[in-house]
């Protein structure tokens, strides 16, 4: 089951719900409200080892092999 990140608009605070249906209302667990938003950050922020190439493993914008002359990498 999805755990998906909201945001209150009322009060701006955030929290996560365990969503078992799609029309489950959420509501603010502080206020009430159920301005919410849906956040779509949660995976973006935990996938630490993967999917992107060119930022976090270095070297310079032409490098792709494991000695490139310009860099070093
Ligand atoms: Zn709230």
């Amino acid at each position: 089951m999805p755990i998906y990140e909201y945001r209150c608009a009322k009060c701006d605070c955030e929290f996560e719900e365990l969503v078992r249906s799609a029309s489950v209302k959420i509501v603010c667990p502080e206020c009430g409200s159920k301005k919410v938003g849906k956040l779509m950050s949660l995976f973006a922020h935990k996938s630490s080892d993967g999917g992107f190439h060119g930022t976090s493993g270095g070297g310079c914008s032409g490098c792709s092999s494991s000695n490139c002359s310009s860099c070093g990498h």
